[in-house]
């Protein structure tokens, strides 16, 4: 059978539906659906993903022998339906070529609009129209797209000049103009001759005038800008595999810009700030598509009560508003009760917020795109507990909407409503995407991380700029709305953003802000709060944010349907009591060696690891004795009733040693001792290779003092709680062992302690002796050391530094060079290798209960709040994973999710 790479779509009829999207890109699905649903869509056709997956293995000339004649039907058939011809001279079919992958990337990858004009067909157009100018503006704009897009004339470094929009510069300024529209058809004549010339000096080619080749230089285009440097940056933030490729769109060509009477808009079924349901968007009058994301004319609003919110928040009078700025509702009104109508229709037929392109042709209303919308983190909650609440999604489709990474914006900082009283308000925008951020202000975004905090200002910003948003706290613009470039792509990093914000000055070469009169240096602060649009000036303090109920009920959903635990790793009794909080059962790994640093502690282990002989040691432990008992007390009472994972001493000793010789100074001054002999025992400690060298259980076992007196402060500590009736489960966990054996002495030493302390005090508690599984080894013989152990914990920190033989510590030397290079997907320290890593901790736990049927096993190294990680360790069937405080709502909705997947 030969392989179907073309599906065509129009007037109700379509070869493509929307479960189609892995072949036909998300666009191209959702066109052909449109169709079936009865959405009026111009006719086009959709090359599929697996051709761009040819085209990168067998070139052009192949992948066009491969397609020509699908693709030659494709076009009659649009020829067809809309009585057009492609490349004629008097009534042409112009068309779009558009991309379009499986995940949506928006403004990632490249665009061809107005394709099949040339000197001939411009003519037609006009005819056909009635109206020169506009055929002349769509010509000119086709050249300029074209130029940048196909012929490579797009400036690469921000330093550039984009050649075409220096010719229009200069042509507006010899006519003394200031805005695109004020030129006539003369000028846009005079305009497409200049642009043509420039084609010639800079690429050595005539600007093609065929309409075929017009298409198949667009089409390859498309193919090649999946592999440019921004759509890669995007598919490696959203974990986007390289493979997928993206579709190609050949749609009709439709005009917002033929007139008055016809328009361009985006549209939201509900708001992708706050999740409130409320439709809403932006439209231009007399427009093409690009031209409202650009933000180079103010938008304006779909929905009359949108409107006159946005002139609000602009200061903007009514008049002004109804005159100059009206809403969609208001200037086309019957194009709106259909738009309204459409919007309601495809957000109930995909059951999700959608997001739409749309123009209006001559008063006929045409979509061109449907997608499930990006939404910051609180609409994402409150879309799906409201669609729960409307009936339209169950409990366990609502938990599936939730992205769980998209949580931790909700976890993080907002103003303090105290420090907001005396904020000083310097300009307000529109309010893009929610949040608070406080940093110094920068210009360009490959300088975003100059500072530690860095507020990105930018005239506007453009899909370039990706890096840099990511890397800023907040971003401001001087120019566009709510649905300009800079405000999708904050709400979908969930980065605080304020928009068009008109009273900035922004001057890039000096470097300055200037508000009011008011100038702004580089590096001077200012605040912004995403959720009014204000900015401030200067530092603004920020405070813990507040859940809701929408919140807490994503929650008991997700503990309605998960097996798998979450705990949190924690040393202190406050980040337990926040973990809590946050849901977490129980304390997965308290890293007792935090504990060593604190106030006088430090001293007692220093005099420890100075001591000579078993005797100094022991002194010295029995100093730290009733600070490890206190510190115990403390987080297993935070932890009241769930199990507390307290691990034994594990860094090697080294760490604990001043380094500098100003330090190391004191220390002897401290402990009554020579500068020599502080030296010379740093120097005894040095390892070539510290993590594999003295640390880990290997301490425990060669000073067995340190484990003893670590065990007596954790037994001590839970009797004192039994005696004040508070119910505890400590689990005593043995770092780093490789060997049964290791594990096999460490749990003498701790149960003959128990023991002795049970004695002194003729009571005893219930507790448990398990190890880490962080050696690769260790995961070899699991089926030995669960003879011994109660419980494992997988450390994977360790298990992947072994595993992959990475220092985990200096892997970032080359692990971004690898992962740009492909030699990696991912960093493997953030996201679990399961292919090799993963099959070390299969095998352990495997192996582990092998032996021993009751062991309880879990994950605390950094994986253990990492989604696809989470997942990974319920197919393996742990009993529990733990993270660090804020990433407990994440791994407890993720645990659920792969439950129910
Ligand atoms: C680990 O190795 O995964 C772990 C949790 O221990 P640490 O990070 O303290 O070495
Ligand atoms: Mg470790």
């Amino acid at each position: 059978m030969t392989v179907k790479r073309v599906y065509t779509f129009g007037n109700g009829k379509a070869e493509g539906k929307s479960e189609m999207r892995n072949l036909l890109g998300g666009k191209g699905a959702n066109l052909a659906e449109m169709n079936l649903i009865g959405v009026p869509v111009p006719p086009g056709f959709t090359i599929t993903t697996e051709v761009c997956t040819e085209y990168n293995e067998v070139g052009r000339d192949a992948t066009v022998d491969l397609l020509k004649k699908e693709v030659e039907d494709a076009i009659k058939n649009i020829e067809e339906l809309t009585g057009t011809s492609f490349g004629s001279k008097e009534n042409p079919l112009l068309v779009s070529v558009r991309s379009g992958a499986r995940a949506s990337m928006p403004g990632m990858m490249d665009t061809v609009l107005n394709l099949g004009l040339n000197d001939d067909s411009v003519i037609g157009i006009a005819k056909k129209s009635g109206n020169e100018r506009f055929a002349w503006d769509s010509y000119r704009r086709f050249v300029q797209m074209y130029g940048d897009v196909v012929l490579g004339m797009k400036p690469t470094s921000k330093e550039e000049i984009d050649p075409f929009e220096e010719i229009m510069e200069e042509v507006k300024e010899r006519k003394g103009v200031e805005l695109d529209t004020d030129l006539d058809v003369n000028d846009l004549k005079e305009l497409v001759t200049l642009f043509k010339k420039a084609v010639k000096e800079q690429t050595n080619r005539d600007f093609p005038e065929s309409a075929w080749e017009q298409l198949w230089g667009s089409v390859m285009a498309v193919f090649d800008s999946w592999n440019n440097d921004r759509a890669i940056l995007y598919r490696r933030m959203e974990n986007i595999p390289d493979e997928w490729g993206t579709a190609v769109n050949v749609q009709a060509m439709v005009f917002g810009n033929m007139g008055e009477n016809s328009a361009t808009g985006v549209a939201f079924t509900r708001d992708a700030a706050t999740g409130e349901n409320a439709f809403n968007g932006e439209y231009l009058i007399n427009a093409q598509g690009e031209d409202v994301v650009a933000g180079v004319r103010t938008p304006q609003q779909i929905t009359k009560a949108g409107s006159l919110s946005w002139a609000k928040l602009q200061g903007i009078s009514e008049e002004d508003r109804a005159s100059m700025y009206p809403s969609l509702e208001e200037a086309m009104p019957e194009v709106y009760n259909q738009l309204n109508d459409v919007q309601e229709k495809l957000e109930g037929h995909y059951k999700d917020m959608q997001d739409l392109e749309f123009t209006v042709q001559d008063g006929k209303l045409w979509l061109l795109q449907t997608r499930n919308g990006k939404r910051t983190g609180a609409a994402m909650v409150k879309i799906a507990m409201d669609m729960h609440r409307e009936g339209i999604l169950d409990d366990k489709t609502a938990l599936l909407r939730i992205e769980p990474n998209k949580l931790d914006e909700l976890l993080h900082p907002v103003f303090d409503a105290d420090a907001m009283k005396s904020a000083k308000v310097l300009a307000k925008g529109l309010p893009a995407s929610p949040g608070a951020a406080t940093g110094q202000v920068i210009f360009f975004a490959d300088e975003a991380t100059k500072y530690d905090n860095t507020i990105l200002v930018r005239i506007e910003t453009s899909p370039e700029d990706l890096e840099g948003m990511m890397s800023a706290q907040g971003i401001l613009t001087a120019r566009g709305g709510m649905t300009s470039h800079a405000a999708v792509v904050a709400r979908g990093m969930g980065k605080c953003c304020v928009s068009g914000a008109g009273a900035l000055k922004i001057d890039y070469k000096a470097r300055t802000l200037t508000v009011d009169g008011k100038v702004f240096n580089e590096g001077d602060w200012i605040s912004l709060n995403g959720s009014t649009g204000d900015v401030y000036e200067g530092k603004v303090e920020t405070r813990k944010p507040e859940l809701d109920e929408d919140f807490r009920s994503i929650m008991a959903f997700a503990d309605k349907y998960t097996k798998m635990t979450v705990r949190t790793n924690a040393d202190t009794p406050s980040d337990a009591q926040t973990a809590r909080e946050f849901g977490a059962q129980g304390i997965g790994l308290c890293r007792t060696e935090h504990m060593f640093f604190e106030g006088e502690r430090i001293k007692a282990v220093r005099e420890m690891i100075l001591s000579s002989d078993e005797k100094g040691r022991r002194d010295a432990l029995a100093k730290l004795l009733p600070y490890q008992r206190e510190d115990f007390e403390g987080i297993l009472e935070a932890m009241e009733g769930y199990g507390v994972t307290i691990r034994l001493l594990d860094p090697p000793l080294h760490e604990f040693v001043p380094h500098t010789e100003e330090a190391q100074k004191d220390m002897a001054k401290e402990m009554g001792i020579s500068l020599e002999e502080v030296k010379s025992k740093v120097a005894d400690l040095s390892e070539f290779n510290p993590m594999l060298g003295h640390r880990g259980c290997r301490l425990g076992n060669t000073y067995p003092e340190i484990t003893e007196m670590q065990a007596r402060a954790i037994i001590e500590a839970a009797l004192n709680l039994k005696a004040k009736g508070v119910v505890t489960k400590p689990e005593i966990m043995v770092p780093l062992i490789g060997t049964v054996q290791e594990l096999k002495l460490q749990k003498e030493i701790i149960d003959n302690v128990a023991k002795s302390v049970f004695e002194e005090r003729g009571e005893t508690v219930e507790y448990m002796v398990g190890t880490m599984i962080e050696i690769p080894r260790a995961a070899l013989t699991a089926n030995e050391v669960a003879e011994v152990a109660e419980f494992f914990s997988f450390g994977t920190n360790d298990l992947t530094q072994m595993t992959f033989g990475y220092s985990r510590d200096d892997a970032n030397k080359f692990l971004p060079i690898y992962i740009e290079k492909g030699i990696l997907k991912t960093d493997p320290f953030q996201v679990l290798d399961q292919v090799g890593v993963g099959q070390l901790v299969r095998m352990g736990t495997e192996k582990g209960r092998s032996t021993n049927p009751e062991l309880k096993v879990g994950i605390c190294g950094e994986h253990g709040g990492e989604p696809s990680s989470v997942e990974f360790c319920n197919s393996v069937g742990m009993n529990y994973v733990s993270c660090s405080p804020f990433r407990v709502p994440i791994a407890r909705v993720a645990a659920a999710q792969a439950n129910l997947r």
